[in-house]
């Protein structure tokens, strides 16, 4: 008595390629199949994403309707092929593969982008963690191209490697039900970058949201700042003033 009964059970591999790391294609890919009830994998390669899922042939389909259809906002499929795999025996789970390494190109990495409504959402909320914390950030926004070093796109090859993730944000990195589940930028004022304010000599003058308020005040004085940021510094000024 075979445990998996053939005709009731479909495997089939899908290799994605295009904008797909560093998007929350991964948590994407992991949530719709959870919702499916299909077990496989998912994992980043040099070429893009390889998923492998298996379950009803009905719920294979829907899973490939999907794939495309519910693309998280930051993901842009540019090449698909699938494939039909021989069930295997005694899978239980969806899982998150560890990437593999190589030297592709087929990976296109997603543009820096703006600060999404929900992260600003937490930013203004005075009773949330990372309330007035700049560096705010989710799957959906954030730093991306600017702080790759190389592909696969894992925080281990971002200059975000050298801020170790604090208890609650590890705890939300490795939740697939959060917004920032596998968000390779994801920081919070305990664990990641600080934002600080010196002189024109490096003296330190403030810090966190008071370096910020000063900032304001020394461009309305009329003061000219280098406002450093992902990719280098932005020279700032109040343009209204000759
Ligand atoms: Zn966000
Ligand atoms: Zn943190």
């Amino acid at each position: 008595m075979p445990d998996i009964a053939t005709k009731n059970t479909a495997r089939r591999r899908f290799t994605v390629t295009g904008q797909v790391q560093g998007v929350g294609f991964r948590p994407f890919v992991f949530r719709l199949a959870h919702d499916l009830g299909l077990t496989g994998s998912v994992r980043n390669t040099p070429e893009g994403v390889a998923v492998e899922v298996q379950g009803t042939p009905e719920a294979v389909e829907v899973f490939g309707r999907d794939l495309q259809g519910k693309l998280p906002p930051l993901a842009r499929i540019v090449g698909l092929t699938q494939q039909e795999l021989e069930p295997e025996a005694g899978e239980q789970e969806f899982r998150i593969l560890a990437s593999t390494a190589g030297h592709g190109h087929q990976v296109l990495i997603s543009s820096d982008t703006a600060t999404c409504a929900d992260c600003l959402a937490d930013m203004r909320d005075p009773s949330n963690r990372r309330h007035l914390y700049p560096f705010t950030n989710c799957t959906n926004c954030g730093p991306r191209y600017t702080i790759t070093r190389s592909i696969p796109y894992d925080r281990a090859t971002t200059s975000m490697a050298c801020f170790p993730l604090c208890d609650a944000c590890r705890a939300e990195y490795e939740n697939p039900l959060d917004r920032r589940f596998h968000a390779q930028p994801n920081a919070c004022p305990e664990c990641g970058p600080k934002v600080w304010l010196t002189d024109k000599d490096g003296r330190t003058m403030a810090e966190r949201d008071e370096a910020m308020r000063r900032l304001a005040e020394a461009l309305a004085e009329g003061l000219v700042c280098a406002i450093k940021g992902l990719g280098g510094f932005h020279l700032a000024c109040d343009a209204t003033s000759a």
